[in-house]
């Protein structure tokens, strides 16, 4: 008998390239064949762009996988998963789209599968609207590890958009079942710190927005550094706040670019770390998104919010179609929410 096709709508809520990736990395968990339409219609070039459809390949390798419509401008997809196959693969996206979120894709399969695996990634690996390298390392994989898969990141090549040709490699220790995980209070911050990546580009930008984050943050000086990179395909500027508490560490981040003022650059990440600060809940919004699905895997946990992005309800309520999850979410203060997988 034929499995039913899970039909997706890849421009319901949000209608971006997470309601494919989140199709993907649960078929291939499941088993369950998928076929979604409208693929990124909610996005200003819609369809399958080349870290996209990296992502879809990337999927069809590990997962030994029958797939239709795996071209670049696609809307339209159907995905028959085979049984995982974890082990050594390399996925090239070959521009600077970013390869944290090929890795989305692929590794909560590999992060339940019955052998290790060593994912070597090529792409951009700080990207805006993707999780830096940095998010990935040192916000989210400590996350999954409390939930019982350890997983190991190293930068080999840091890669910006536009030129791309970052390098990442991945190791996977699998469990066979992730254990929930509880993140309700902050406990007090540990360490803050502030970053200044630069790449191919005037050291005076990176010295005007050190100055910049000790106004803004009144941070201790030592606590802010710049980080001068040499090995990149092509220029990079990229701000990061790092601060850590009891529970676990948030990333925050804000992007160079051109034709935008460097001091313009930290003020957007100023923004970001005081709204986290001033909301007073543990888990960001990047990472509450970024949890659902491990959460949904392990059957349980919970955590605190600020409220949740119109990106992670899109997110759970494609993680529903293809697990039996219930997600209760509840307003506990005007300007935060709990979270509960049942
Ligand atoms: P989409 O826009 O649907 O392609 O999804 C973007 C993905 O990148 C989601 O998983 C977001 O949680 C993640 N993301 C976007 N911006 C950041 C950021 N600044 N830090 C960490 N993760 C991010």
């Amino acid at each position: 008998m034929k499995t039913k096709l899970i039909q997706i709508d890849g421009s319901a809520g949000e209608g971006g390239g997470q309601i494919l990736r989140t199709s993907l990395a649960l078929s291939l968990v499941t088993g369950k064949p998928f076929r979604i339409e409208r693929i990124r219609a909610g996005r200003q070039k819609p369809g399958l762009m080349r870290q996209h459809l990296t992502a879809v390949n990337a999927a069809v390798e590990i997962g030994g996988a029958a797939v239709d419509g795996a071209e670049i401008g696609s809307q339209e997809l159907i995905f028959h998963p085979g049984p995982v196959k974890p082990g050594a693969y390399r996925f090239a996206v070959g521009t600077a789209g970013s390869a944290t979120l090929v890795l989305q894709t692929v590794l909560p399969a590999l992060l339940v599968a019955d052998e290790p695996s060593v994912l070597n990634l090529e792409g951009g690996t700080h990207n805006p609207l993707a999780p830096p390298f940095d998010f990935l390392e040192r916000a989210f994989l400590p996350v999954v590890g409390r939930m019982g898969a350890q997983v190991e990141a190293d930068l080999l090549r840091p890669g910006f958009f536009p030129a791309g040709g970052g390098q990442m490699q991945v190791r996977i220790t699998p469990c066979s079942k992730l254990q929930p995980v509880e993140i309700l209070e902050r406990g007090g911050l540990v360490s803050r710190s502030a970053q200044v990546i630069i790449a191919g580009l005037p050291d005076s930008i990176a010295e005007r927005q050190r100055e910049s984050l000790k106004r803004s943050l009144g941070w201790p000086a030592e606590s802010i550094t710049i980080e001068r990179e040499s090995d990149q395909v092509g220029p990079g500027n990229v701000v990061l706040a790092e601060l850590s508490g009891a529970t676990h560490t948030e990333i925050f981040s804000a992007f160079g670019q051109r034709g935008v003022r460097s001091e313009q650059v930290v003020d957007h990440l100023v923004k970001s770390v005081r709204d986290y600060l001033t909301h007073g809940a543990p888990v960001g919004e990047y990472l509450a998104d970024q949890m659902l699905i491990p959460m949904a895997l392990a059957g349980g946990g919970s955590f605190r919010t600020g409220k949740l992005s119109r990106h992670s309800i899109t997110n759970m309520d494609v993680i529903r179609r293809f697990l039996d999850t219930e997600f209760e979410v509840t307003l506990d203060s005007p300007l935060t929410e709990q979270l509960t997988v049942r």
